[in-house]
């Protein structure tokens, strides 16, 4: 709006983000600053506004991407060895049709390799800072975009959302940030984590600007065949009255303060006139064996395509092709990465494919059930994104099951490709945010937020 009011120019608001990445270096937040061409973007817009003309809805408006969409500006890594030089000939659907608006990208962000991760520490870049405390982390594995927007770096950004990627680090920094329904953005151009989970969505500051950012970039893609027609521009949002809250997730498990937002929350709503419904969801407490079955499996599957051949680094001095593709795979993945490797390859073994993948699979049903039986009393559940607020740098870094937990209340919406909205919802006492997720029934992420704008 400013800018096309000519109140301020792109470049100034450009090179005004650019400013603030490098101050704030420190936080390890960007992978890649694309200081030439954004203001080389910046340049166009300004002249078309000078021009007189007709300029898109994101024009000039700076934006970062999670290091694994692809672009061709800088190396898309996924912040992993094994893709570092690695530069893209295509440019993800997502982006594309945000750049058609245009808006301007000013970077690449921080996340765990391959988006395996809760914390950013499994970056081959080191891990991302929290915003709010230094000594703690930014969660992940979208921690780059969380930090990036909650620092007021940039408007938003990407992030992809396998199991919580994109709410975990918004509710851990204290901003906006959707896992939209499966399919609702096109998965194409971005690194292949999970591809039956794996969800495409936004960080942000306001519920506005998700809105607004989902407007532009829903509907079906012909390079992504699990995309949707567009139904977010084609329904009107439904009015959310009757709040579900799971009773499952009402214990010591959960940490005292966030339990207390949580309930706050509840009286606030009932004052507006929602009602309360309680809910008995025991099926989501095999969510989390479900999830790390089967993303391991297709996580497997995908990262196969690795192998120094085809994509970035090759591991030198090996003897023969075979020793190649190993010596590459050994040295380029991160330890989270190869866990994953070998728990697909061991859950889709014959002998234990039955017992492990195809029992998952059954459950993920369960789950899906859970959830549809769970929205025809009410429209909308409102639950903790995790159970304790930003941990420390290191403090689970040793303890890959400790930091597994974390996803508890995240994967299940992931399983039953159903969208989830978190939302800040205060502070503790020493000042981290706290964090909270409306999830309704799939195609309801327009009426979700809507919802976060009313409240
Ligand atoms: N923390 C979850 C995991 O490590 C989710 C990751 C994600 O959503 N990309 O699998």
């Amino acid at each position: 709006m400013r800018i096309a009011d000519k109140k301020i120019s792109a470049t100034q608001l450009v090179k005004e983000a650019l400013e603030k990445a490098e101050r704030f270096s420190d936080y390890n937040i960007f992978t890649f600053l694309n200081k030439e061409g954004a203001l080389r973007d910046a340049k166009v817009i300004d002249e078309r506004i000078a021009k007189g003309e007709r300029v898109g809805k994101l024009a000039g408006v700076p934006f970062a991407i999670k290091d694994n969409f692809l672009s061709p500006e800088g190396d898309t890594t996924a912040s992993a060895h094994i893709l570092e030089g690695f530069h893209s000939p295509v440019t993800a659907t997502v982006v594309e049709r945000l750049k058609a608006e245009g808006a301007i990208l000013i970077g690449r962000t921080n996340l765990d390799a391959f988006a395996h991760g809760t914390s950013t520490e499994n970056s081959y870049y080191g891990p991302t800072l929290n915003a709010h405390d230094k000594e703690r982390v930014a969660g992940g594995s979208s921690g780059g975009s969380a930090v990036a927007v909650a620092l007021d770096i940039v408007e938003f950004a990407t992030g992809s959302d396998t199991g919580g990627s994109i709410r975990l680090p918004a509710s851990f920094n204290g901003v906006y940030g959707l896992k939209p329904t499966y399919g609702a953005n096109s998965r194409y151009g971005v690194v292949a984590m999970c591809s039956s989970t794996d969800s495409m969505g936004f960080l942000t500051k306001t519920p506005e600007d998700m809105d607004l950012l989902m407007s532009i970039t829903t509907g079906q893609d012909p390079k992504d065949m699990t995309s949707l027609p567009d139904f977010y521009n084609e329904t009107e949002p439904k009015q959310i009255r009757r709040i579900g809250i799971v009773k499952d997730f009402d214990n010591d498990a959960v940490d005292e303060e966030i339990r207390a937002a949580l309930k706050q929350k509840c009286e606030e709503l009932k004052s507006k006139g929602c009602e309360i419904v309680e809910l008995e969801m025991p099926i989501l407490k095999y969510a989390l064996p479900t999830y790390y079955i089967i993303v391991p499996a297709e996580v497997t599957s995908n990262l196969s395509r690795h192998d120094g051949i085809r994509y970035g680094f090759r591991s030198e001095n090996s003897k023969d092709l075979s020793n190649l593709y190993g010596n590459t795979r050994n040295e380029g993945f991160m330890p989270e990465n190869k866990r994953r490797i070998l728990v697909g390859n061991f859950v889709l073994s014959s002998g234990f494919y039955d017992a492990y993948f195809l029992k998952a699979a059954k459950v993920r049903t369960l789950i899906i059930k859970g959830f549809e039986d769970a929205f025809q009393k009410c429209d909308s559940i409102l639950m903790p994104v995790s159970a304790s607020p930003a941990f420390k740098v290191g403090e689970k870094a040793g303890d890959p099951l400790a930091l597994y937990l974390e996803d508890l209340m995240t994967v299940p919406a992931n399983l039953a490709g159903i969208p989830g909205l978190a939302i800040p919802a205060g502070k503790t006492k020493t000042g981290l945010p706290i964090g909270l997720q409306l999830l309704g029934p799939r195609r309801s992420d327009k009426s979700l937020i809507q919802f976060a704008k009313e409240l």
